[in-house]
């Protein structure tokens, strides 16, 4: 793969004219960036913050079949997504992993046995759910010794149906590098901050900041497509095209407890006291549960988890695991993301419509709105196609069909065929010769798939770096001795194998800043806040040393994991 930095030679790519400039590295730009260079178009991408730092670090991290869809009557919605969730599946083992999902019936709640199972049903036929993971109806006994903590007064059965789970800024990434890999340009910390236009007013292009260094450039462009997900009125406002149809935000919230509190074997998506449902899922010896859906009229730089927002998840908790008596303290973390819905006049919040839509200015911008994760790839065959209509127009270019329904993703070369056995392998080199523990080899293979392998070589480089360290010492009898100067460094507050995967990140990943790395690579701010921490003035050093930041900053660049952590010691304290 070709190195990532934007160095002076990568600058220079950006001149000339490319095919397609992409704005927003969330999924859906990601999707149409990595679609767009398999068609043979010149594709470049630019982010204003990290790549998946707005909605898609911040979602329930499911590849949804779309059963809540049921309720709006969006047939054809609830069939693409189960379509794509199999697509998805296949292209994506190591991110995208089936689970069942429970879904207890409960006295007084949304449902009852017979609308579950016929909503099931119909969701299984339309999803094309395989036949082995299709729904099982429970009684009031197996739904209790499946989840032992729910209420016994309320709880009258229960079903059973398949969601798949994923990590969403990670699944981001591998689509970013698997474009990257394929050619096209990617570059976070650049913001759009005007469109360019030629004389008969058509959109060609857009002036750039790069935030790092503060300069900016002008890109040309022969399409320009706005997938900035929250953001993409703005834009529109830009492109002077901002009409009567609109994006609304609602904010969602998901807040994460320790097993130890909420000792949940099985994901469950379950009934609020005030007639709306919501998901507890276990992961990494945690449960997260959300999410909310209310109005928001608030920043889109900073959305925090607010006391209500955690008051309510708290309540719905309460109200079918009294049990638990769970109180603020017991949270260690959340995240709280803005969904870019398409306003729709005298709907509530939960009642619009979760489909995307493609708006095509006077200008000739497109932009892509609303939508799902899941439904990514399919968005983003849709924009292409419309860009590669455009780019025919002038006859400068033909695009090929799209195909990424039959590309595997980065991390899970090969696709889901004997992938298991490349999994066991993977993680058995990791214990065996780079003496991790199982969790800890299962955590890497987990987060890079098939791409473990480079982490590794580079634990094998900086073992040999301290190995040398090490006999250099003893040949001159030293023991008070600095570090050693090797290409990866080594740090002795940080293991080898976090050390490599960092080096890993900042090399083939974009890692640029601590908040990078702990956030939206690891996930360690919301799965492991203690580590998270505990390393975090490691991976800063690390990181400055690397940038070659100076005092000013290194502090302006920890700035966001700082108020991550004071935000979250007031909250969750
Ligand atoms: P974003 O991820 O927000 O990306 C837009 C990007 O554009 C941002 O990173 C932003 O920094 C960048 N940008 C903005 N302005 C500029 C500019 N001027 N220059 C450069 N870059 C710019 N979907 C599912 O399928 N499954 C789920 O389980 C699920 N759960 C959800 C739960 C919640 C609480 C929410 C809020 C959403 C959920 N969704 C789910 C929906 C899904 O997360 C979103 O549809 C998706 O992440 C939107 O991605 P996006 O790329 O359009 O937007």
């Amino acid at each position: 793969m070709a190195d990532l930095k934007p160095d002076q030679g990568f600058i220079d790519q950006l001149k000339g004219e490319f095919d397609l400039l992409v704005i927003g590295g969330g999924i859906t730009g990601a999707g149409i960036l990595w679609d767009a260079v398999n068609r043979g178009l010149r594709a470049v991408l630019v982010e204003k913050g990290d790549f998946a730092s707005g909605t898609s670090s911040r979602s329930t991290k499911l590849i949804h079949g779309g059963l809540r869809y049921l309720e709006q009557f969006e047939f054809g919605l609830v069939k693409e997504v189960g379509r794509e969730r199999a697509i998805l599946y296949r292209n994506c083992p190591h991110l995208v992993h089936p689970e069942k999902m429970l879904l207890p019936l409960i006295r007084g709640g949304k449902l009852n046995r017979l609308t579950a199972s016929f909503g099931i049903w119909l969701y299984d036929r339309l999803a094309g759910v395989k036949r082995n993971e299709r729904r099982r109806m429970l009684s009031r006994e197996e739904t209790l010794s499946l989840v032992p903590l729910l209420d016994p007064e309320k709880v009258m059965g229960g079903a059973l149906y398949i969601e798949y789970r994923t990590d969403d800024a990670r699944l981001t990434m591998e689509v970013i590098k698997s474009a990257v890999a394929h050619g096209a340009l990617a570059m976070n910390y650049t913001e759009v901050i005007d469109l360019l236009y030629d004389g008969a007013g058509r959109v060609k292009g857009a002036h750039l900041l790069d935030k790092r260094t503060g300069e900016s450039m002008a890109l040309n462009a022969k399409a320009v497509v706005n997938a900035t997900g929250p953001w993409v009125d703005f834009l529109r406002r830009m492109d002077h095209s901002l009409d009567d149809k609109r994006i609304h935000w609602t904010k969602g919230v998901h807040l994460v407890i320790d097993q130890k509190d909420f000792p949940l074997a099985h994901s469950i998506y379950f009934d609020t006291p005030d007639g709306r449902m919501v998901f507890a899922i276990p992961r990494d010896g945690k449960t997260y549960v959300g999410t909310t859906d209310t109005d928001y009229k608030g920043s889109l730089e900073e959305v925090r988890v607010e006391s209500e927002d955690r008051d309510y998840l708290l309540r719905a908790i309460r109200h079918l695991f009294p049990s638990l008596s769970l109180a603020p303290s017991q949270v260690e973390s959340g995240w709280a993301g803005i969904r870019p819905l398409i306003h729709e006049e005298g709907k509530g919040v939960s009642e619009i419509s979760r489909k995307d839509e493609i708006f095509l200015s006077p200008s000739g911008l497109i932009t892509i709105a609303g939508g799902k994760l899941t439904a990514f790839r399919k968005m983003a065959e849709r924009t292409v196609d419309l860009v590669c209509a455009q780019l025919g127009m002038g006859k400068e270019k033909r695009c090929t069909p799209c195909r990424t329904e039959y590309l595997p993703l980065s991390g899970s070369e090969g696709g889901v065929e004997r992938f298991e056995e490349k999994e066991k392998e993977m993680i058995r080199r990791g214990i065996e010769e780079f003496e991790l523990t199982e969790k800890r080899a299962r955590e890497l293979f987990s987060r890079y798939g098939t791409n473990v392998g480079e982490i590794y070589a580079l634990i094998r480089k900086l073992n040999q770096a301290s190995d040398r360290e090490e006999e250099r010492l003893i040949e001159k009898n030293e023991t008070n001795h600095p570090l050693p100067d090797s290409d990866v460094g080594k740090d002795e507050g940080i293991s080898s194998d976090l050390l490599a995967e960092l080096r890993y990140t900042w090399e083939k990943e974009f890692v640029y800043t601590p908040a990078d790395f702990l956030i939206r690579r690891t996930g360690l701010l919301f799965f492991n806040r203690s580590l998270c921490r505990e390393i975090f003035p490691f991976v800063s050093e690390r990181l400055t040393e690397w940038n070659g930041w100076n005092e000013r900053e290194r502090r302006r660049w920890e700035e966001e994991m700082i108020k991550e952590f004071e935000w979250g010691d007031t909250l969750y304290a």
